[in-house]
């Protein structure tokens, strides 16, 4: 039995991982699970899975965890030192599904500890990837991506030598507003953009897919987990989210992933490479499909697209700038204090003024990393206040 450490189990990714882990009783073993604030159902899904230990990562809430696991053989922590001493437990394999900054630490610290990480929790590599890569090398982890998209290039790419590939060519639904003019976009409501037209996820990513930030984040990450220049990461809208991305080779072929808009299947690669794990979820049905469009990402309108491509020019810790202003922005646009066009500029205004303070010139430790996360969010946040 494989031992595995589940981070965010609680979310959309966390809660699809449960899918497929009980369609494969009897082939892992669960160690350690965590959650951020919803301690209810952390408590149901540790006693479900038969998990060793459950960490809620909100403080306030550990009483109320303890009370629900009084009864029950299992362990339990709370706080960002919590999730730390878990990810410190030896396991196979680290399922890290935290959304966002928060996940980076437990994550990182994994590296060390687990033999494989099976990466969700894509801002890792988007706001501290040279470094989240360095470490993976040091300790000898091996990671797998869950991002449909990387899931697909790391399929296109086995068998076949990375030397011979030329380019990635990495798919874009295009999100709720592809085909919105500049003056749409002005008014669109929060409920708007909470509605993704083929995928179900939790809030952050809803949003970041609305903005294309999310498609920019995927282009560090890609750049980051394969040997390929940012120039060869090109970006296709390909609004029926069928195929999940492309290998172009040095010979012209071009090898796809194809699957229906679901996260189980690169969920469960991630979990069984090198072997496929059979799942009984929906068939693709090409039939049905018909057709598959592919349109050029216009980056005028999603200009977040372009402040990823330039984060990964400018080096150092701009990921982490980008990052960090990126979750304030889509936070107060969240709340309804911001409008969705806000967003993009906030990044590129926290960016220049980053640049400018010199604040991202270090990304050798994760000291360097947390100092700019701050002084990034900062800057963000007083930029909110002005955009009031
Ligand atoms: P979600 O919001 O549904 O779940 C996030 C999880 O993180 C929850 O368990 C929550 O309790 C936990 N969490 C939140 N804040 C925390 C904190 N401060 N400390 C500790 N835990 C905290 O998000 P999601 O959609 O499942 O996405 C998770 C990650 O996976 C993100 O990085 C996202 O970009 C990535 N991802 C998601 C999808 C998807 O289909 N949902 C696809 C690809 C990649
Ligand atoms: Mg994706």
């Amino acid at each position: 039995m494989k031992t595995i450490n589940i981070f965010g189990v609680t979310g959309s990714i966390g809660q699809s991982t449960v899918k497929v882990l009980n369609q494969q009783r009897g082939k892992y073993s669960i160690e350690a699970i965590t959650a951020g604030q919803n301690v209810v159902l952390l408590a149901k899904l540790a006693i479900e899975l038969g998990a060793k230990i459950a960490v809620i990562a909100n403080r306030s809430k550990f009483d109320e965890l303890k009370s629900l696991l009084a009864n029950h053989p299992i362990e339990v922590d709370c706080g960002e030192d919590g999730l730390v001493r878990v990810a410190e437990r030896e396991v196979d394999i680290c399922l890290a599904a935290i959304v966002g900054y928060a996940g980076l630490k437990p994550t990182l610290v994994s590296l060390k500890y687990a033999k494989r990480v099976a990466l969700a929790n894509k801002e890792c590599l988007v706001a501290a990837g040279d470094l989240f890569i360095a470490e993976a090398e040091k300790y000898g982890c091996e990671i797998i991506p869950v991002d449909s998209e990387h899931s697909a290039m790391a399929q296109c790419l086995r068998g076949s030598k990375s030397s011979e590939m030329e380019k990635i060519l990495l798919t874009a639904s295009g999100g709720p507003f592809r085909t919105f003019t500049m003056p749409e976009m002005k008014d669109i409501t929060l409920k708007q953009a909470l509605k993704h037209p083929n995928w179900d996820m939790g809030a952050k990513i809803t949003i970041d897919s609305a903005t294309l930030m999310n498609k920019g984040n995927e282009l560090i990450e890609a750049y980051h987990l394969f040997p390929i220049s940012l120039e060869d990461i090109e970006v296709v809208i390909h609004k029926q989210s069928i195929i999940h991305s492309m290998i172009q080779y040095c010979d012209g072929s071009v090898i796809a992933q194809l699957g229906t808009p679901e996260m189980g299947t690169a969920i469960s690669y991630a979990l069984g490479y090198p072997d496929r794990l059979s799942l009984n979820f929906k068939r693709l049905d090409l039939f049905d499909i018909a057709e598959l469009n592919f349109e050029k990402p216009d980056e005028t309108r999603f200009k977040c697209l372009t402040l990823a491509k330039q984060s990964v020019t400018i080096g150092g810790a701009c990921g982490a700038v980008l990052n960090a202003a990126n979750e304030v922005a889509v936070h107060a646009f969240l709340q309804e204090s911001i409008s969705f066009l806000e967003i993009a500029n906030i990044c590129e205004e926290t960016m220049t003024r980053a640049q400018s303070d010199q604040i991202m010139d270090q990304a050798n430790t994760l000291a360097d990393i947390c100092e700019t996360d701050r002084q990034a969010r900062i800057i963000a946040t007083s930029l909110l206040n002005l955009s009031k």
